[in-house]
């Protein structure tokens, strides 16, 4: 079985949040002060699980989990372990903020995780302390090389520039990136929820980023493709590919391969819009019942949208959920 949406794009990608909640603040993707959903209306783990396994039967061979900080979830050892017992799943991904990296780089690994995209905005500890508001660098830093020495291949960091922040950071960032052997993506800053900025002041465009990387660096455009939204170069005679993610000034929707599924059990059909289906009901009306699950998430396919639109023209976000809601 497949999932193939109205426009004949194939569904074989999901992201997954395991919790909204984060051990930071960051400037553009919480407010200062959040509040976190309650226990009894997050899935439980057993309730991921079943989720992704169900996804699964439908097709999908990739997944990667994400929050909030999903590191951060109690009990997500347990969870991970179970999803690398899943058939049919042939990547396990991870986004994560680092900090508990040094403590679960292991687990991750004997559960079968394949990859793990770091986000890491900054290398100057106080900096990072502005932008994450809570955050500690060191920690994160021993984070990324505890999971370098255990051996993961294909390390990513990601990092989100903004002006009059961490803009005259990129060079020291992609230093850092080569010096380490890792793949660095810059993500333009996206307009989901409301924050305590502006931001078309603090937005950086990655044409900008492209310009100042090729005055530094050598760059080759690769052929890679994720279906997403980024666009991969490598840099000459290092193993670091740059990848750039722009949401804003290049349309990638036309090849969209994935949906999310928030901690709540919603589905939601495309980042930049608010069309979901609600699996929770399903999820708890029938719990030894996977047919009905199943059913929704096919039909769930002739409402995605065919295109995002996201615009920083407005002063009201494009979205209002933080991006830590959806799962990045
Ligand atoms: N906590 C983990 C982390 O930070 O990697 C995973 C969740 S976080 C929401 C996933 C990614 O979304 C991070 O790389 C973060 O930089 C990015 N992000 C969050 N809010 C964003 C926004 N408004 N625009 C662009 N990227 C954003
Ligand atoms: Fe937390 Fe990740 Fe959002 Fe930062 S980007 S607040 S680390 S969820």
């Amino acid at each position: 079985m497949q999932l193939i949406d109205q426009f004949d794009r194939k569904v074989d990608y999901i992201r997954v949040s395991v919790t909204d909640r984060c051990d930071f603040r960051c400037v553009y993707c919480m407010s200062e002060k959040m509040s976190f959903l309650s226990k009894s209306t997050v899935l439980s783990l057993e309730e991921i699980e079943r989720v992704i396994r169900v996804f699964s039967e439908l097709g999908v061979k990739k997944v990667r989990l994400t929050g909030g900080e999903p590191l951060v979830r109690k009990g997500v050892d347990k969870l991970f372990g179970a999803i690398g017992q899943i058939k049919g799943l042939d990547e396990i991904t991870l986004t994560t903020n680092g900090s508990q990296l040094k403590k679960k780089a292991k687990m991750l690994r004997d559960s079968g995780v394949q990859r793990i995209n770091i986000s890491l905005d900054s290398l100057n500890p106080s900096t990072f302390k502005k932008l994450t508001r809570i955050g500690d660098l060191d920690k994160v830093l021993d984070g990324i090389h505890t999971a370098i020495d255990i051996g993961f291949k294909k390390i990513k960091l990601n990092t989100v520039l903004m002006k009059q922040i961490n803009e005259e950071e990129l060079y020291d960032l992609v230093d850092y990136a080569i010096k380490y052997y890792l793949d660095i993506s810059f993500i333009e800053e996206m307009p989901l929820g409301q924050t305590d900025h502006d931001r078309q002041v603090t937005s950086v465009s990655n044409n900008d980023i492209l310009f100042k990387l090729k005055e530094r660096y050598s760059l080759s455009k690769t052929a890679i493709t994720t279906s997403g939204p980024a666009k991969y170069f490598n840099i000459k005679n290092t193993q670091t590919k740059i990848g750039l993610i722009s949401p804003h000034s290049h349309n990638f929707c036309e090849n969209c391969n994935r949906v999310r599924i928030t901690c709540k059990g919603e589905l939601y059909l495309c980042l930049g819009h608010d069309t979901k289906i609600e699996l929770m009901p399903l999820i708890r009306s029938f719990p030894k019942n996977d047919a009905p699950l199943k059913e929704a998430i096919l039909n769930s396919m002739s409402i995605k949208p065919k295109s995002h639109n996201f615009s920083l023209d407005d002063k009201q976000p494009s979205v209002i959920r933080f991006m830590s809601h959806t799962g990045g």
